[in-house]
């Protein structure tokens, strides 16, 4: 079975890629198909912006799509960035952008202050309808200043609760055990597992 996975984020298709290893399906992503227009992401949650991205892919190419849409949550900014994390400094924000408008706003608030969490839901959409959702989180806090080099996104100021690395210094097997895009795409397997077994 082909299915594609609505990103061109080459980080998140190889989390995503490396979280589904075990599933015989076929992971093809935006990067394999020119066509498809930017998608604007007007939904008002992570739920509604995952929808949106897979029916727009489904219905261009016919394929089954999964699609996720994630996020950072920060307590201190009553859920800031949310369902804006990848644009919260603006179109065409660099990740390093966005990093600093998050510590600009912070600012000195105590580490206790600090807790946010990674929000994913992932959503499995066929052309004929059919739709599945599942959802992950990660809780953690934010720290004062960037470190480490791997991941991307807020991966350098976010060190996930039971760690004293960032997501951006732990090893990438470590963030793809505990990640909420690992733990959405956990229970995905299980739903395309169901499917596969019922082909
Ligand atoms: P999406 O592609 O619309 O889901 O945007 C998600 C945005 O949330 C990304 O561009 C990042 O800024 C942030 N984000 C989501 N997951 C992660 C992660 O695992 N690490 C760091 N940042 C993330």
């Amino acid at each position: 079975m082909d299915i594609i996975v609505a990103t061109r984020n080459k980080g998140k298709l190889k989390e995503i890629k490396e979280l589904l290893k075990d599933i015989p399906v076929n992971l093809l992503s935006l990067n394999d198909f020119k066509n498809i227009p930017e998608v604007k992401e007007d939904g008002f949650t992570f739920q509604e912006n995952a929808l949106i991205k897979a029916k727009i892919v489904a219905e261009i190419t016919g394929f089954p799509v999964l699609s996720d849409d994630s996020g950072l949550e920060i307590d201190a900014l009553n859920g800031q960035p949310g369902i804006h994390s990848a644009r919260f400094s603006g179109d065409n924000a660099k990740d390093s952008d966005n990093i600093r408008k998050v510590l600009d706003l912070l600012g000195k608030l105590p580490e206790k202050k600090r807790l946010a969490r990674f929000r994913a839901v992932a959503c499995l959409h066929f052309p004929d309808g059919k739709t599945k959702f599942t959802e992950g989180t990660c809780e953690g806090k934010m720290i004062f200043a960037p470190r480490g080099e791997n991941g991307f996104g807020y991966d350098p100021i976010f060190m996930p609760k039971g760690y004293k690395k960032t997501f951006a210094e732990l090893d990438e097997t470590i963030k793809n055990c505990i990640s909420h895009r690992a733990k959405a795409m956990e229970k995905m397997k299980k739903v395309l597992k169901k499917i596969k077994d019922a082909q």
